[in-house]
């Protein structure tokens, strides 16, 4: 199985297409988002750290994000096949994964690009919903994502919650990072011959219907 690193903007649905690939080939979903909002949870020093500066919108350092990654990729299930999401985010960071994965002995068989634009990406930042008890994504505005009891979860009937960072604020702040620090990664991966470019403004399952022709 291919590893692979997905770079989109925010809210472009890096998490809802990881879960597709999860299903269908067992990839193991390593996001870096969710690796810090785990340390945020267990109130540890650092998680205390992190809490402001994630919740403003802005990069936490280098350092700080690449060992929680490190730590992940040495366990033993990324053996199979993995998913990078929201890791790679500079330039910095994709010269780190490359030094990185030659020590582990892995490599990286395709960066998927989800290409969206601002406006539809805004629309689904501030739709966006999850279930605190299994983690299902939902989109309030998206007929193919949306709850069919609106604001709970189709499997676990309890109330669904949004992410404090998907305010319109936020997410303008968020969004031109991903511009700044992001974005010259599709050229990094283009050298290296790896880069895939995904039209993402149609459904999910349209867009899942594209990566599966990259993966293959
Ligand atoms: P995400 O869930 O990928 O949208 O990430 C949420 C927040 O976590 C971001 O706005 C950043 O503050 C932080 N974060 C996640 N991944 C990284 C990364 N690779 N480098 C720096 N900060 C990150």
């Amino acid at each position: 199985m291919k590893n692979i690193i997905f770079i989109a903007p925010p809210a472009a649905g890096k998490g809802t297409q990881s879960e597709i690939l999860m299903k269908n080939h067992g990839y193991i979903h390593i996001s870096t988002g969710d690796l810090l909002r785990k340390e945020v949870e267990s109130k540890s020093e650092l998680g205390l750290r992190l809490t402001e500066i994630m919740s403003s919108g802005e990069l936490v350092s280098d350092e700080i994000v690449t060992e929680l990654l490190r730590k992940r990729l040495i366990e033993k299930d990324t053996e199979t096949g993995f998913i990078l999401d929201g890791y790679p985010r500079n330039i910095a960071q994709a010269k780190i994964l490359d030094d990185l994965l030659i020590t582990l002995g892995k490599k990286i068989g395709a960066a998927i690009y989800l290409d969206m634009d601002v406006d539809t990406a805004m629309h689904r930042a501030l739709g966006r919903l999850s279930c605190p008890e299994c983690g299902r994504g939902y989109n309030k505005y998206e007929e193919a994502t949306k709850p069919k009891n609106e604001g709970f979860c189709d499997d676990c009937n309890i109330a669904l919650t949004s992410r404090s960072d998907d305010t319109e604020e936020t997410f303008k702040i968020r969004f031109n990072a991903y511009i700044e620090n992001t974005e010259p990664l599709l050229d990094y991966y283009k050298e290296l011959g790896i880069l895939n470019v995904i039209d993402n403004s149609g459904t999910p399952s349209e867009t899942s219907a594209l990566i599966e022709s990259v993966i293959k």
